[in-house]
């Protein structure tokens, strides 16, 4: 049975059916032993999928490896009609995509189908892009140059907010330089990358894209497996360290896009009126659960007020609801776990003399649902100012003078992305370029395009997705040195 098979409305009586199948060397697959998924706008089961075996996990890598063979031979022009025909299948299904997203992360169905518009364009964007052959030196004497050469088997590992998006970051890419893929999503959102696995299962040679699904011991044996020659992974900073660790002995090549703790800094010429609706969704899109979203919004102390009330008007008028209902603009949290998380985070700061400014509505369980949470009076030192909270918990610091609001923003671990705000966008990127951060935005919050490198400085992160570097992670530099004459 296939996702097609799933009612979003129907009730589970005890049959849960399974979800999607895993895709093994062009194969089909399911396994004995199944992993339920959970509706987090429910908290109950609504499908189930295949729990990968070692000896499963074995096959895609074979397969892989099998297929590595003949693809790292294909043409450009092979290459670009495979990118097409992927992106003209994932267009093709969005529908049905957009659905399992909301079903199993809980966004929106709207978000859910931008999720899908955004790989699209991801991937139209990497079918574009060539990596030519550098020419250094060319005369009587020599002729040299610089290729990038394929890698072999991809490990694709990704974390549970943006499942369809995170896959095909690391597929199109990874597919379009020459390699072949083993892909394996979050236990707890991998139901529309098993699907996407088995829609994509004609456009490419068996083998080329495998995908599995499986837990964290899964994960870890695909990254220690010897035919493994890549780990592009997204996800928490904690598992990159194990995965950097695993990885180490078999020297594989590394991308790890992880946690951030993004700061914004609202300047003191700032309208706040004129802000705060970019300033919610910086922090609140995806109901908080993004890599680079607002986590810690510093403002002057002149403007605390003002920036405080425009965004309690703007949490006042957002529903918080089931994904499918389409007056929802923001869903639940994920999963149970990381629902706990953000509480015992506002427990915390509420214990250090955080106060809930504005605290917006929200269904009551059994799904994870949990208010917008506007926080003042929280401090460094709180967990939810010093910590990645993943959810609708905002702390808003004051500050005394810029320079200070640039050294509170810096001082941590974490430098994925920062912003600033205000009135003179001149003067706003240069406070902005003082902020350490793979990326840093004026006026927005994140900003970012296929055209454009995104990554971690300090622990958030090894390399870049996205653009000609993104596609380059994917290669290794080979120089062809032909002495003449
Ligand atoms: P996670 O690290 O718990 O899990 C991510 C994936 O890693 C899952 O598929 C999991 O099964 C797998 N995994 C766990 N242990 C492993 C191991 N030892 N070896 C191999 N694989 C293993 O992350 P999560 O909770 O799913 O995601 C939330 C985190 O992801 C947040 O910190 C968020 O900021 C980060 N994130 C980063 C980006 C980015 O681009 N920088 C994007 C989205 C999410």
């Amino acid at each position: 049975m296939n996702a097609n098979a799933i009612d979003p409305a129907a009730p589970i009586d005890g049959q849960i059916p399974l979800g999607a199948t895993m895709t093994i060397a062009g194969v089909s697959t399911t396994s004995e032993a199944t992993t339920l998924v959970l509706d987090p706008a429910t908290a109950a089961p609504f499908t189930a999928v295949p729990d990968c075996t070692v000896q499963q996990l074995e096959a895609a890598v074979e397969a892989a490896d099998e297929a590595f063979g003949l693809w790292r031979d294909s043409s450009e022009e092979e290459r670009r009609a495979a990118m097409a025909t992927i992106a003209e299948i994932v267009e093709a299904n969005a529908g049905e995509l957009a659905q399992l997203i909301t079903r199993e992360q809980g966004k929106p169905l709207a978000k859910g189908r931008s999720e899908v518009n955004s790989a699209l364009v991801w991937i139209r964007a990497y079918a574009e892009m060539t990596l030519e052959p550098q020419v250094v030196r060319d005369s009587a004497e020599a002729h040299a140059e610089i290729r990038r050469v394929p890698l072999g088997v991809v490990a694709a590992i990704t974390a549970w907010n943006y499942p369809v998006l995170l896959a095909l970051w690391k597929i199109a890419p990874a597919i379009r330089a020459g390699n072949t893929v083993v892909v394996k999503p979050s236990p707890l959102t991998p139901v529309a990358t098993l699907r996407l696995g088995e829609l994509l299962v004609d456009a490419l040679p068996a083998g080329v894209l495998n995908v599995i699904s499986g837990g964290d011991e899964i994960g870890r044996r695909l990254v220690e497996h010897p035919l493994v020659r890549k780990v592009s992974f997204t996800g928490s900073v904690p598992t990159g360290r194990a995965i950097m660790q695993s990885a180490g002995a078999g020297l594989k090549r590394l991308t790890l896009e992880l946690g951030g703790n993004d700061a914004a800094i609202v300047m003191p010429d700032a309208d706040p009126e004129a802000i705060a609706e970019d300033l919610f969704w910086a922090a609140f899109s995806n109901c908080g659960q993004v890599c680079a979203g607002l986590k810690r919004l510093f403002v002057p102390e002149s403007l605390a007020a003002d920036v405080g009330d425009a965004l309690a008007a703007v949490v006042a008028s957002t529903v918080v609801g089931p994904g499918n209902d389409p007056s929802s603009e923001i869903g639940p949290i994920q999963n149970q776990a990381q629902l706990e998380r953000v509480r015992a985070l506002l427990a915390d700061a509420e214990a250090r003399g955080g106060d809930p400014l504005f605290v917006g509505d929200a269904p009551e369980g059994p799904g994870y649902f949990h208010p917008v949470t506007l926080v003042r009076g929280a401090a460094e030192g709180a967990a939810l100012v010093d910590e990645e909270q993943f959810g609708p918990v905002l702390p808003i610091l004051t500050y005394g003078s810029v320079e200070e609001a640039v050294e509170r923003a810096n001082a941590t671990e974490y430098a994925l992305g920062g912003s600033v705000w205000g009135a003179d966008p001149e003067a706003a990127a240069a406070v902005a370029e003082r902020l350490e951060a793979g990326s840093v935005w004026v006026g927005q919050h994140p900003g970012m395009g296929p055209d454009l490198p995104f990554g971690g400085l300090k622990q958030s992160g090894i390399g870049v997705e996205g653009s000609e570097l993104g596609l380059a992670a994917f290669t290794d530099v080979k120089v062809v040195n032909v002495r003449r004459g």
